[in-house]
């Protein structure tokens, strides 16, 4: 048998990659993560999440092979690489049966080991069990008994330790893009990544397109319709966006550092205390770090009491603003506030509801405009045709795309997966 490649997870949606490379000897996933595409289906939290393995299953988030889930393990024939901390990547790994090799970057490890301490933990985010193999770029890991190799080369997106990869199988060469960006704070990472490509004889190119869509979106239009009937509802004095020109990352740094300065609050650091109040050990380290290094950080997500007079003299840096913005108006509203919005637009109904809400609240507050500021964490659909021209492989393979017949004419030998996620190699 020669080589076959089926992209379980990953074929006509963004994230969820399961992506299986077989020889006769063995086999390996590039990466095993989450499907919210198909979970969003099916169910919702916290009233009805998925409750265990075969509830996954029964839906199709998870491909159906004996023995590959710890519920019911079995002989371990395949070994797992996760390219990046994502949860759309790494988010089943913690599904898989005891003892199966799971290889990462070293921090790739620590980011999940992170998630694993702050965030809540379920019967699905155990990690323990599995036999976990840590790397960085420059180092490569042989499968025992099997003739595949796997490089990993460091790339940039929009989480640190994210990887490309080179599987070397079946004497084949496999390249895989992972989540890729040439417009990050690291472009050099993603550059060495091309390098890479560019110096070896890849066959088959595994390459993502997140940001590959039509002109004419359909989901995007049902979106704006949307928004703009929830503008209806909301009446008049709806907060504006106000989008600050970026390009790279490096221009969202400066445009935050601006705004930081141009608002009252960074103008005075010099009484601002750290609030190290129910800080966890993770996060402490985090702001040591940070300050060692001349930073400063105003950072509050705990004492929520206490943020109504903070917000006069801090930075308030929060994953989910839901969670800050009700506790300052509560205390005081109008407040003034410089908003800065800096995460990707909705891309769902779900994202849409929430983002209304926080819409909401800002008028609430008197605040009527926000600023965006923000790059997207995957590389332009030109960049990523710069990302094929270096493979030139002998076949292009899309991923991570909902519109993968859009690649085609990036390459005269395109093969977009089949529905059952099987790739035409021949
Ligand atoms: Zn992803």
């Amino acid at each position: 048998m020669g080589v076959r490649v089926t992209v379980h997870g990953g074929n006509r949606e963004i994230g969820g990659n399961k992506i299986l490379v077989e020889t006769g000897d063995g086999g390996v996933f590039l990466d095993f993560g989450k499907s919210y595409t198909i979970e969003d289906q099916f169910f919702e939290v916290p009233w009805n999440p998925p409750f265990h393995i075969p509830s996954l299953l029964s839906v199709g988030a998870l491909p159906d092979i004996p023995g590959l889930y710890r519920h019911e393990p079995g002989e371990h024939r395949y070994a797992v690489v996760v390219s990046q901390p994502h949860l759309d990547h790494v988010g089943y790994v913690p599904l898989l049966s005891p003892g199966t090799p799971v290889i990462t970057g070293v921090d790739t490890k620590n980011l999940v080991d992170i998630r694993l301490e702050s965030m809540q933990t379920s019967w699905d985010s155990e990690i323990d069990h599995l036999d976990w193999q840590l790397l960085r770029t420059g180092g490569a890991v042989e499968l025992p008994d099997s003739d595949i190799k796997i490089i990993p080369i460091h790339v940039d997106h929009s989480v640190p330790a994210s990887y490309g990869f080179i599987v070397e199988a079946g004497g084949m060469c496999i390249a895989y893009t992972g989540d890729i960006r040439m417009h990050g704070a690291r472009p050099d990472l993603s550059e060495d990544f091309l390098n890479e490509l560019r110096a070896k004889p890849v066959d088959i190119l595994l390459c993502e397109g997140t940001r590959v869509r039509p002109a004419e979106d359909p989901d995007i239009k049902f979106l704006q319709d949307m928004a703009a009937n929830l503008h209806l509802r909301m009446g008049g004095d709806i907060p504006q966006p106000v989008q600050v020109d970026c390009a790279t990352e490096h221009d969202v740094r400066d445009a935050l550092e601006q705004t930081m300065k141009d608002s009252h609050g960074a103008a005075d650091p010099i009484d601002a205390e750290v609030y190290t109040k129910g800080r966890e050990k993770w996060e402490q380290q985090l702001v040591d770090d940070w300050t060692a290094h001349g930073g400063d950080v105003y950072w509050g997500l705990d004492g929520r009491s206490e943020l109504r007079n903070m917000a006069e003299h801090y930075v308030i840096v929060s994953p989910s603003c839901v969670g800050v913005l009700p506790e300052l108006a509560y205390r005081a509203h109008p407040c003034d506030v410089t908003f800065v919005l800096s995460k990707s637009e909705a891309f769902n109904e779900e994202m849409l509801i929430s983002f209304d809400r926080m819409l909401h609240w800002l008028r609430l507050y008197g605040c009527n405009e926000y600023k965006v500021i923000h790059v997207s964490g995957h590389a332009s659909p030109a960049d990523l045709q710069t990302v094929v021209e270096a493979a030139n492989p002998n076949l292009l393979v899309p991923i991570h795309t909902r519109f993968p017949e859009l690649m085609t004419p990036w390459h005269d030998s395109v093969r977009v997966p089949e529905p059952s996620g099987v790739v035409d190699l021949s």
